[in-house]
């Protein structure tokens, strides 16, 4: 038998929401997960992302597993689902509670939308909260009001650093950036960027591989992981991909899907060759 010494480990992970099928700019960034895993002669490990209870629908789970089982992008089991782990999510918010990291929230859809300046040029991102819940000085409550959303209080003026393994330097200011940020909904669910960061680190992930859109969710995730006491990752965000009228991809919901392209008789070769 032989073994296969690893000096630097690498776990990877594909995240994707089963909120629709897998599209070509899906494709792109498991590709280079894919790639990054076999080159670090590490492994690859799948998270269903279906914490949103009305737009996450089984037939896609089994879609994204089937169609990337065809592009060949092979990943190691068992698949993570996230509407399993409420209970660790649940662990994480009550210590960002009890450590003052956290405020509860009750503006509606419609007071965030009054907020925003029109028009938003930002679209890939949430506009930056305006701070009208936030409680003056300490006063912070350290225990679950029901009922309630809570932030994040991201620190004001202080830029979230790090160097990215493709977009290389990345610096995102608190409060200017990006704000306040929703971590526990009124639902009893918690928000995309704290089950990322619970999972992330209780996966054993050392690099997260996704869309340039998400470079301000790492900011995000890296005040989120500072504050639970949680291990850093490595980043490496892949270039958004766009058509041939400059409208991304994850925007159309049409001809672009992986399925509708083996539909039309496409073999995989010819797909993996649309990536770029
Ligand atoms: N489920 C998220 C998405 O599809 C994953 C983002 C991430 O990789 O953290 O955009």
């Amino acid at each position: 038998m032989t073994t296969k010494k690893k000096n630097n480990f690498y776990a990877g992970r594909l995240a994707p929401s089963p909120t629709g099928l897998l599209h070509l700019g899906h494709a792109a960034t498991f590709w280079v997960a894919y790639r990054r895993a076999l080159e670090h002669d590490g492994m690859l490990l799948l998270r269903n992302e279906d914490l949103d209870p009305q737009r996450s629908k089984f037939e896609f789970v089994e879609a994204m597993v089937e169609d990337l089982a065809w592009l060949g992008i092979a990943w190691k089991p068992p698949m993570v689902s996230q509407s399993e782990r409420g209970a660790l999510y649940r662990v994480a918010f009550e210590q960002l509670l009890e450590t003052g990291f956290v405020y509860p929230c009750n503006c509606s859809r419609k007071d965030l939308a009054r907020m925003m300046h029109a028009p938003h040029e930002d679209v890939d991102d949430e506009p930056v909260y305006d701070g009208r819940c936030r409680p003056v000085g300490d006063a912070l409550a350290r225990s679950l009001v029901p009922g309630m959303n809570y932030r994040f209080r991201v620190p004001d003026g202080e830029a979230v650093r790090f160097v990215d393994g493709n977009v290389g330097p990345q610096a995102f200011t608190g409060g200017v950036d990006f704000g306040d940020f929703l971590v526990w909904r009124k639902d009893g669910f918690p928000s995309y960027q704290l089950a990322c960061v619970v999972d992330d680190a209780a996966m054993g992930i050392t690099e997260v591989v996704r869309g340039a859109d998400l470079l301000k969710s790492t900011a995000r995730q890296i005040l989120l992981q500072r504050a639970l006491g949680l291990p850093g990752v490595s980043y490496f965000h892949t270039p958004l991909m766009v058509d041939e009228h400059g409208i991304r991809l994850a925007k159309r919901h049409d001809a672009l899907a992986i399925r509708t392209l083996r539909q039309r008789g496409l073999s995989r070769e010819d797909v993996l060759a649309m990536l770029g």
